[in-house]
């Protein structure tokens, strides 16, 4: 059984497990993870702080050039990070490398820091009076990351916060937390000093006491809504700057003039990929208007040939979930599915006497509001239908949705796709694009109880919140000008 490391200080530092790490596809615990002690995190954030010193003073070429050796280095490691991450996480090994690949965006987007960091310059704002201004590391920052994207979300925060010249400690999700000592290690293969990016394993006891350290500078969170309530809160009451990103409740829109079979491949793509559990997910089918047979029809024939199992295993479509609670979790809905008033179409019972975490894809049918299965973000391989009479009412039942993470309409007519981006209280918005995940040039960020803050992820707010302004006012006067003047300085 081997133990997790931390990594810290540019090591792997070894210390005993406590918490398990299965592998999902057996269901086997395949290691453990520690957690720290107060004193070893206390140890690791003055180590943090020492080293905040140097790193803010790297220079923008420094920095450029580890962070171009990282986007080569995740490259060439694309295949070995992808196992590692099937191995915890459960998602097929296409999936992972396409996480991968979305992370590595982030790094592509900072490498370009000479440019996102370039302040303003205003000559002559008054009489011999000029005005600059730049940007600057905020010291040392903590990165809290949740299990379903265990590379990709760790790059989201970690390119931008190293480009502006932060000192990072990530605390990855106890479940899959392997892949996160290897970033550690590519970015010292790229030239990263000692010290700089550093891992800290550990559980809700951990972010607990990092929350209030004085020592951290500023918190970015991705992870469930209840949790990121509370980690902004936390956060911001000990005077931190934070950003968090919750959960989700992603519904897509099937307008009556849609092509049923892209809605229905988007439907199945974006609803069952990496089993539901991706904050981007369609959990939620919104029917306009009589076309719910046929849509559910078409949904139908595409879910009966799905193949679930082990993420290594070429011919699997997605694999199991993450622990055995969380399997048990995702059933109760549909358990309880039609004692509220849903039909269940698929209940994905089928693979529950397998070996590891698996279950089927699901399929509700008139899923409404007031439904725990319509309510809670589930996470698991279950789509649910709601059908409803007009557009109007459509985005009504998205607006009337506590979550806004991100939502999409399938449709022909532009007029209507132009009125949904308008009319829709939900971050990202895709139009026939099911999962509108956006590139890494633009942030990423939910409304209402999906994000907690005002600052995005990544892109150019990623840049903003990972860093702090100066504004430089000079004046260079001549012995001639001397004079006395208490009146508040004018620029006209
Ligand atoms: P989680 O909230 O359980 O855990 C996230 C992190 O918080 C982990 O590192 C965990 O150790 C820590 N944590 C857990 N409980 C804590 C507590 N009580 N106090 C302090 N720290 C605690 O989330 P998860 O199950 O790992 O991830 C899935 C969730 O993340 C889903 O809700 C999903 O929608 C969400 N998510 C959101 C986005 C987004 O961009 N909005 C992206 C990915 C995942």
């Amino acid at each position: 059984m081997t133990t997790v490391p931390h990594f810290i200080n540019g090591q792997r530092v070894a210390a005993e497990g406590v918490s398990p790490v299965f592998n999902p596809a057996t269901g086997e615990v395949i290691a453990t993870v520690p957690v720290p002690t107060p004193t070893q995190v206390d140890e690791v954030v003055a180590l943090a702080r020492q080293t905040a010193l140097t790193w803010s003073t790297s220079t923008l070429s420094q920095r450029t050039n580890i962070l171009f050796s990282l986007r080569h280095l995740i490259v060439a490691h694309t295949d070995e990070l992808a196992a590692l991450i099937t191995r915890e996480h459960g998602k097929t090994l296409p999936d992972a490398r396409g996480e991968i690949a979305r992370g590595l965006e982030n790094v592509e987007y900072a490498c370009g820091l000479i440019e996102h960091l370039k302040g303003g310059f205003s000559p002559q704002v008054a009489d011999g009076v000029d005005v600059h201004s730049f940007r600057e590391a905020l010291g040392v920052v903590l990165e809290i990351t949740p299990f379903n994207f265990p590379i990709m979300v760790p790059l989201w925060m970690t390119a931008n916060a190293l480009a502006t010249g932060n000192v990072v400690i990530l605390k990855p999700s106890e479940r899959d937390p392997s892949v996160s000592v290897r970033l550690g290690e590519l970015l010292k293969e790229a030239g990263l000093p000692d010290g700089v990016f550093n891992v800290i394993q550990g559980n809700a006891d951990t972010v607990n006491q990092l929350l209030t350290h004085d020592g951290i500078d500023a918190v970015s969170f991705v992870g469930s809504t209840p949790v990121a309530r509370h980690v902004y809160e936390t956060a911001t009451h000990a005077g931190k700057r934070a950003q968090a990103l919750g959960g989700a409740k992603n519904h897509m829109v099937v307008l009556p003039d849609a092509d049923l079979d892209v809605a229905a491949d988007a439907a199945i793509n974006a609803g069952y990929g990496a089993a539901g559990e991706r904050c981007m997910a369609i959990s939620v089918v919104v029917a306009v208007g009589g076309i719910g047979d046929a849509l559910i029809a078409k949904i139908t024939e595409r879910l009966d040939k799905l193949t679930v199992g082990p993420g290594n295993e070429a011919a699997s479509d997605f694999g199991p979930v993450i622990t055995e609670a969380h399997r048990n979790r995702v059933r109760s809905y549909v358990d309880n599915a039609a004692s509220e008033g849903a039909t269940v179409v698929r209940d994905g019972a089928e693979l529950l006497n397998r070996p590891g975490f698996f279950i089927g894809p699901c399929l509700l049918d008139n899923v409404a509001p007031g439904m725990k299965a319509y309510d809670d973000e589930i996470f698991g391989p279950v789509l649910g239908v709601t059908r409803v009479e007009t557009f109007a009412d459509a985005v009504a039942l998205i607006n009337a949705n506590p979550y806004g993470n991100g939502t999409a309409i399938f449709t022909r007519d532009g007029n209507a796709a132009r009125l949904f981006t308008r009319q829709v209280s939900v971050g990202m918005i895709g139009v026939n694009v099911p999962i509108p995940v956006p590139v890494s040039a633009y942030s990423f960020g939910g409304w209402k109880n999906s994000l907690f803050g005002h600052a995005h992820m990544y892109g150019p707010e990623g840049i903003a919140f990972f860093s702090r302004a100066k504004v430089v006012t000079t004046r260079w006067p001549q012995p001639s000008e001397s004079q006395i003047d208490l009146g508040f300085p004018r620029t006209r």
